[in-house]
Parts: C-alpha cells; sequence; structure tokens
C-alpha cells in the first residue's frame, strides 16, 4: 500500500483503520499472529490485534540480537559521575534476562506489578525491559518524587516488588533514595515484599532491612548465565502504568497494553521521528515520564537504534554538555522539551557553536507549548529541523506531528502541525459540543476508537476512564482538555487547558495566548498567565514574568519600565482587554516534577487560597518567589 501524501494516509488511518493498522502491524514480531485488528464491541474501550501475542522485550531487544548483536543499544552517559558505558543489544540481552530472572526469583511473573523507583542509569532500564520479558506490569514513579508520591502510587499498583538504588545525583548533589522509599513503604497499605537496591555506592549509610531488602549486585551474580524464556501475551496484557503530570489534578494511573503500544511506536520511529536502525536518539526526558518510555526506552529499541540514557542537567559542567554528546555519538535524532530550551536560552550562546552538530537531522519537542521565538532561536542556533509535537501521557505517543516520514509538509512556527494517522481529531464547541470553523478556538477531542498505543483504562478504575475522558459532549469523543484552533491549511495550534481559560469581563482569553504574547518580548526569558477573581470583571489577568536579564528588573525603575513595555505588547498583539492587571516579576516560576507549569498554584496563591496538592511541585522556591511577588506588587 503505497502512502501516497499525508492526507491519503491519514484518511485512510480514520476511515479504514483495520487496513491501516493490518499493515503496520507487520512492523513488529507476533508469535501468534492476531485474528482481529480492532474489536470496538464495548465503546469506549479499544481492544488492537485481539488474539496476537507478542512481548514487547522479545521486540526490543532478542529480534536484534541476529542482525546487529554488536551495535550499542544502550548508552549510558553520566555527567554526574563521569561514567560512560555503552551496551550492545547483546550484553543488553544478557543484562535483561539478568534482571528478569532475579524478579523472577522474587515470584514476578506475569501480571504482577514492579515499581520502579529509578535514577537515570542502566539498570532502570534493564529492569523496565525485564518486566516486559516476564509479562510483568512495571510502574515506574519518578526518582524526583518523595515518599508520599511513591506511597500512593504503591498502593495503586500492589507491587511484588520495589526496584530502587540507594541514590540519584541532580547538580552534583546526591539525592538518598533508601530513606524515602523506607518512609513510603511505611505510608503504603499495600508494600511489597522485597525491595531490590542498586548499590551505587553513593550512599555510605545505606541501610538494609533483613528480610526485605536485597542487594541486586549479590543476586545478579547468582544468574549470570540466566537464559530467561520470553513470556507471550495477548496483545492487550497490560505493559504499564504511568500517572499523567497532575498538572490540573489528581495524576490518573494510565494503562497501557503491549501489542498496540509496540505497533504504534515502531510506526512512529518510521513516519514521525524518521529513526533508521544503527541511528542514535539522544531523547533528554526521565525515564518517569512517557517521553522516557516511549522515545528513551521502546521507541528507539523498537526500531533497532542506539538510545542515549542521560544523568544530569543541560548546563552542567556547562551549557555545552548536550551538543557535545550529539557529535560524539552522532546522533541523529534528539527529543528535548521546550522548558530545557528555555533554560539553555539562558545560558552563553557560544555553548551551542562549540560542537559539529551536523549529525542531528531534527530535534524534537514536546510536552508543553512551543513558543515561536524559542523555537526560532533554537533552530537558527543549530541549523536544525525543529519539530513540535503534541501528545499526553494518555496516548503514549503524538496527536500533532509533522509527519516529515510521511510527507514533508511545510512548517509553521508555533504549530505543532497536523493530525497524526490514527487521530481522528476534532475541535467542538465547548458550549454546543459543534464542531467549530477554521480559526476558531474548540476543545481538542478524538473520535473514538483511540488509535493503538494510546491508555486502554484507567488502572483498576474502568469506571474513572469513562468519566474523566468521554463524559464531555454527550460522551461521544475523547476530551483531550485542551484548547486549540485550525487554521485554513489544516494546522492545530494548542492554545492552553481548557480550565486555563479567562474570563475577563465576559469575553473568554487563553491563558497561553496572552503567555505567547508576553514571550515575544525580547526581555522576557519565561512567563505564567493566571486568571484571578475579581469583584468586578469577573477575572483579570496576572503574569509571573521571568526576565531575560535578571539585572533589569533588579530595582522599581527598570521592573516598571518592563512592566509598561509588556502592557504595550499585550495591547498591541491581543487588545487591551487582554492587558494583565499586574505583572510579577519572579526569578523562577513553579513547575512539576516533569517540567510543566503549575498555573493552578499560581492562581490559588493569587486568589489567597491553598495551593493545593504541590506532591509533583519541582522546587519549592519557586512558589515562594510567588508568594513574595505577590505581597510586594510595587512595580
Ligand atoms: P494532568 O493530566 O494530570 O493534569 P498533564 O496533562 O500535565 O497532567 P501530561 O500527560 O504529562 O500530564 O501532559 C500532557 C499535556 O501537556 C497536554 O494535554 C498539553 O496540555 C500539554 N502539551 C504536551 N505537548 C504539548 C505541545 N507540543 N504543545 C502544547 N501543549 C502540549
Ligand atoms: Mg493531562
Amino acid at each position: 500500500m503505497p502512502q501516497a501524501s499525508y492526507a491519503d494516509s491519514h484518511r485512510l488511518s480514520i476511515e479504514q483503520p483495520e487496513v491501516f493498522w493490518a499493515e503496520q502491524a507487520q512492523r513488529i514480531v507476533w508469535q501468534q499472529p492476531f485474528s482481529r485488528v480492532l474489536d470496538f464491541s464495548q465503546p469506549p474501550f479499544a481492544r488492537w490485534f485481539v488474539d496476537g501475542t507478542t512481548n514487547l522485550c522479545f521486540n526490543a531487544v532478542d529480534r536484534h540480537l541476529l542482525q546487529r548483536p554488536d551495535q550499542p543499544a544502550l548508552v549510558y552517559i553520566s555527567t554526574e559521575t563521569g561514567q560512560e558505558t555503552s551496551y550492545s543489544y547483546r550484553q543488553l540481552h544478557a543484562e535483561v534476562n539478568r534482571c528478569a530472572a532475579v524478579l523472577r526469583a522474587q515470584g514476578v511473573g506475569k501480571g504482577e506489578r514492579v515499581i520502579i523507583y529509578m535514577p537515570m542509569i542502566a539498570e532502570a532500564i534493564f529492569a523496565m525491559l525485564a518486566c516486559a520479558r516476564l509479562g510483568a506490569i512495571h510502574s515506574v514513579v519518578f526518582g524526583g518524587f518523595a515518599s508520599h508520591s511513591l506511597a500512593s502510587r504503591i498502593d495503586d499498583a500492589r507491587p511484588k516488588v520495589l526496584f530502587t538504588a540507594d541514590a540519584g545525583m541532580r547538580g552534583g548533589k546526591a539525592i538518598h533514595y533508601k530513606p524515602l522509599v523506607d518512609e513510603a513503604l511505611k505510608l503504603a497499605q499495600h508494600p511489597p515484599q522485597s525491595v531490590i537496591i542498586v548499590d551505587r555506592g553513593i550512599d555510605q549509610n545505606l541501610q538494609r532491612v533483613p528480610g526485605r531488602d536485597l542487594d541486586y549486585a549479590t543476586l545478579r551474580e547468582q544468574h549470570l548465565q540466566a537464559s530467561v524464556d520470553v513470556e507471550w501475551v495477548e496483545s492487550s496484557h497490560p505493559s504499564y502504568i504511568l500517572y499523567t503530570s497532575g498538572t490540573t489534578g489528581k495524576p490518573k494511573g494510565v494503562q497501557r497494553d503491549t501489542g498496540g503500544y509496540a505497533v504504534a511506536l515502531a510506526t512512529s520511529m518510521q513516519y514521525i521521528y524518521g529513526g533508521q536502525a544503527g541511528d542514535c536518539m539522544f531523547t533528554t526526558s526521565d525515564i518517569g515520564w512517557v517521553v522516557g518510555h516511549s522515545y528513551i526506552v521502546y521507541g528507539p529499541l523498537l526500531a533497532g537504534m542506539t538510545s542515549i540514557i542521560y544523568e544530569g542537567t543541560p548546563v552542567r559542567p556547562d551549557a555545552a554538555i548536550w551538543w557535545k554528546i550529539v557529535e560524539q555519538y552522532q546522533v541523529r535524532v534528539m527529543f528535548s522539551s521546550p522548558t530545557a530550551i528555555r533554560v539553555l536560552k539562558k545560558q552563553d550562546p557560544a555553548c551551542l557553536m562549540r560542537h559539529d552538530v551536523s549529525s542531528l537531522k531534527s530535534l524534537y519537542l514536546a510536552g508543553e507549548p512551543l513558543d515561536e521565538p524559542t523555537a526560532r532561536w533554537i533552530s537558527d542556533a543549530l541549523r536544525v529541523d525543529v519539530i513540535d509535537n503534541y501528545w499526553q501521557t494518555e496516548t503514549g505517543w503524538p496527536i500533532l506531528s509533522a509527519q516529515p516520514g510521511i510527507e514533508p509538509l511545510p512548517k509553521k512556527f508555533g504549530s505543532p502541525g497536523k493530525p497524526v494517522y490514527g487521530f481522528n481529531v476534532k475541535l467542538l464547541h465547548e458550549a454546543s459540543g459543534e464542531p467549530v470553523a477554521d480559526e476558531e478556538k474548540g476543545v481538542l477531542v478524538i473520535k473514538p476508537p483511540l488509535p493503538p498505543g494510546c491508555l486502554s483504562t484507567v488502572w483498576g478504575d474502568d469506571a474513572r476512564f469513562v468519566k474523566t475522558y468521554f463524559s464531555n459532549f454527550h460522551q461521544q469523543v475523547y476530551s483531550s482538555f485542551d484548547w486549540a484552533r485550525r487554521d485554513a491549511d489544516g494546522y492545530y495550534f494548542i492554545l492552553g487547558r481548557a480550565d486555563d481559560v479567562i474570563n475577563v469581563a465576559g469575553h473568554r482569553l487563553g491563558t497561553r495566548e496572552i503567555e505567547e504574547a508576553l514571550s515575544s518580548h525580547a526581555g522576557v526569558a519565561e512567563v505564567a498567565v493566571v486568571g484571578v477573581a475579581d469583584e468586578l470583571k469577573g477575572q483579570v489577568v496576572a503574569a509571573f514574568v521571568v526576565a531575560k536579564d535578571a539585572a533589569s528588573v533588579a530595582d522599581a525603575t527598570g521592573r516598571q519600565a518592563l512592566e509598561k513595555a509588556l502592557m504595550a505588547t499585550v495591547d498591541q498583539q491581543l487588545g487591551a482587554i487582554a492587558r494583565p492587571a499586574k505583572i510579577h516579576f519572579v526569578a523562577l516560576l513553579p513547575k512539576t516534577r516533569s517540567g510543566k507549569l503549575l498555573r493552578r498554584s499560581i492562581q490559588a496563591l493569587a486568589e489567597g487560597r491553598d495551593p493545593g496538592d504541590l506532591t509533583t511541585l519541582d522546587d519549592p522556591g519557586a512558589l515562594e518567589q510567588v508568594r513574595q511577588a505577590l505581597l510586594n506588587p510595587a512595580g
């Protein structure tokens, strides 16, 4: 089937999903073929590749042993410890077998859950793949979370084993994991029987609870020659649980299937990310997030690529470190986030010039809105194609993106492009539920069935799945809770979250639009806009700005000058109605651990309320900044 054009292939994927996906399914190895491509007899639940049996680990690792046994599969780089280790597919296979044997000896089998609470080290990936090999379900908990978040995820999963390390490192500082684990296990109602610890030798006072806590190196030694059979599982067997960022509320436990996910990722590697076997991919996310699951671990390995797992920050030892890695490993595809690029933007521009990054074909950015100045800045500096892609933990892979592997369409900065094949995207009017016209704002929804790779349900809570995602718009569609508009050429623009709308005297304004306007000013590094309750107008706009040059807002005169200039910028771009009532200058904005703005907490503080659930907050100092700025509003 020739994919003639983007329009044709997208149309085929929507009108004849069975035909489209049956062909894509050939990208992975099935032990037993599927009898049906899709079972949508119980909407909104979709089952893909019914009766087909497969295994994620086999497809990511074993399958490559014949063709590329000595090619690096994984390169582990830590600028925190100075360690740099490469694992060929053959070595990765051996390590995964050892780890699977260790887990199996602890009673982990098909359907059993394993919590992986790990820093960015290779063993974290061995453990994920080992779970997949055994048909066990992993729940990776971001290593930066503290005991409470860990405990709630333990209770949700009821794991057999918790896999962890003595410590992680960030910015040169050790973060001891074990005391956090101990505390979490005290808080949890359903603690695991055993805790397996990778001792990196960072925590000199590592305490072990006899009978419960086990040393990974010792267990691994016992299974050096292990060969663990692959557990073939039915396509919809859960591969993992992963929680959303919790930007808007209580994190939801996304449950992913096996076969649909493998097919979706393998397809995305060709059509979206352009990853060929043998190429090197560098995804700077963390394995605790969906981008890490899909594009540090499973996607590149399914494609037979080399994947880099990086422990460290983008600015240590200096802001050239990522480009040094690109040069050294001839990275071809890179995946990062707008937040990280904005961090680099505040650094010495010379760092971007120091290395030869000509191997790099494209830089993919996702996770939050990519403002045009940031996109242009990095694209010009590196001379690479910058591709914004829009998706959610729930979908597991992009909903909107350029799809250069199908047809390289012209790019528009500020837009993540067009709907990805398989996603039947609509924009609906919030009140009427009717499709909106071009250029009008609507809620982005997906007409089910959701394509392969998307969440099958909320772990342990089918009712929450239906209620959360399918209860708006007469139960007919999956709601993304994001605003978007589409232009006459069919490009989409994300305008922010549906609960981030400000209503000023009856005018509905997206926080994102105002943020875009403010960040187009050269003096602005980052900005957050929230609506604050106002007796007269319903809501007024408050903006929190991180200046590019801290010295420019060090005194009242500087702040007033920049504030005035920013007000004028908003007036000019959006009109006076969108003008912030107040602009506050801060050094840092409150974000989730995954780098997303915590607008709900900023808004709560601005309205004198409790900032709410802060378990996902990255740096408490940032909330303090907001608090201080609100206390001293004078210029
Ligand atoms: P929660 O659902 O728990 O509140 P969250 O939505 O932040 O948390 P994620 O699944 O990590 O959890 O984030 C997905 C959201 O991130 C999207 O719904 C969208 O709001 C935003 N997002 C992701 N990529 C982009 C992008 N390219 N452009 C604009 N927004 C994006
Ligand atoms: Mg969300």
